[in-house]
């Protein structure tokens, strides 16, 4: 399969992309690992006239803790840095996404796939983008109107699709508070496939005494989505088999040749619990 004929152009930083989106308008696209948009282009699902290639701003492809302890990763970084940690900037605080990791297809897909391309695409079983709920995250997004701060609960509209402008990009991912209680656990038919279900949580625990805590939800519905009525379990001081069928009860997943609505709704109980679980056994 071959993509439909494009202009190619190089940015040599952020705020000369963000000015080339504005001029090139509706029919170009960021691309920053390639990993989804050039597969999407070789089946024609998506055709735009130019692409914008951000792949070499090295700014944009580094990890840091602030000092509150906030973990800042910029929007390049790939998926396999964050697997690998080399720099050591993420430790037990946020050891949840060094683990998540594993699940994102394969390892060529992981060393090329970014962070920002991942929560861009808004997939609704992506991990970056369940994390990013669970984990409160905020994105720093930057176009030609200036920079402005999303949090994760206001980024994904519906089948991938965000809030994002067509002339901005997503430059940073900031989790604003270590994450020592979280886990992702999922379902996928094959190892390196999409998760049929997916399953990021993140307690609040003092003295092992869980307080409260965040559900997101992977392939339920046209985007990631926390569940209320899951948390409210765990507020009330609810036990994690409660917290699941309360996760279950609350979504009507689509069904399709991989799995009934049923078969969706046993998975989300029982990743919901086993998630639980693990986060608590950090
Ligand atoms: P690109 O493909 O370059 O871009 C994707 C989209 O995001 C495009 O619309 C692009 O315009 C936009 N974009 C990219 N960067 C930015 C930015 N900084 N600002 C604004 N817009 C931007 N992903 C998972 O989450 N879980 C999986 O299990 C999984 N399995 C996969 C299996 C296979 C076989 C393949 C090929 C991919 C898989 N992926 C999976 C997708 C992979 O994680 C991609 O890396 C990711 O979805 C997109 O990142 P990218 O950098 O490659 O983005």
């Amino acid at each position: 399969m071959k993509p439909a004929p494009f202009g190619y152009h190089r940015a040599r930083d952020v705020d000369g992309a963000t000015r080339l989106l504005a001029e090139l308008g509706d029919d170009a696209k960021v691309i920053a690992g390639g990993q989804s948009l050039v597969a999407m282009m070789n089946f024609r699902l998506a055709r735009p006239r130019h692409l914008v290639d951000i792949a070499g701003l090295r700014e944009l492809d580094r990890m840091r803790r602030d000092a509150k302890g906030a973990l800042h990763i910029g929007a390049l970084t790939t998926h396999h840095t964050v697997e690998t940690d080399p720099a050591g900037r993420l430790g037990a605080d946020f050891a949840v996404l060094r683990d998540a990791m594993r699940w994102i297809g394969h390892l060529p897909i992981r060393t090329r796939g970014t962070v920002g391309g991942s929560i861009a695409h808004a997939d609704a079983t992506a991990e970056w983008c369940l994390l990013s709920l669970a984990l409160e995250a905020e994105f720093v997004v930057r176009g030609p109107r200036g920079e402005r701060r999303i949090a994760a609960d206001d980024f994904f509209l519906g089948y991938y699709t965000s809030v994002l402008e067509p002339d901005e990009i997503l430059i940073e991912i900031v989790f604003p508070r270590p994450a020592p209680h979280a886990a992702l656990a999922e379902f996928a038919e094959r190892q390196g496939d999409f998760a049929l279900v997916a399953v990021a949580v993140n307690l609040d625990v003092a003295d092992g005494t869980v307080l409260g805590g965040r559900v997101a939800l992977g392939g339920v519905a046209a985007a990631v989505t926390r569940v209320p009525q899951a948390e409210a379990v765990l507020s009330g001081g609810g036990s994690f088999a409660e917290c699941a069928a309360a996760a279950a009860d609350a979504v009507e997943p689509p069904a399709d040749a991989s799995g009934s609505t049923y078969y969706r709704k046993q998975l989300v109980r029982t990743l919901v619990e086993r998630a639980c679980q693990e986060a608590m056994g950090r």
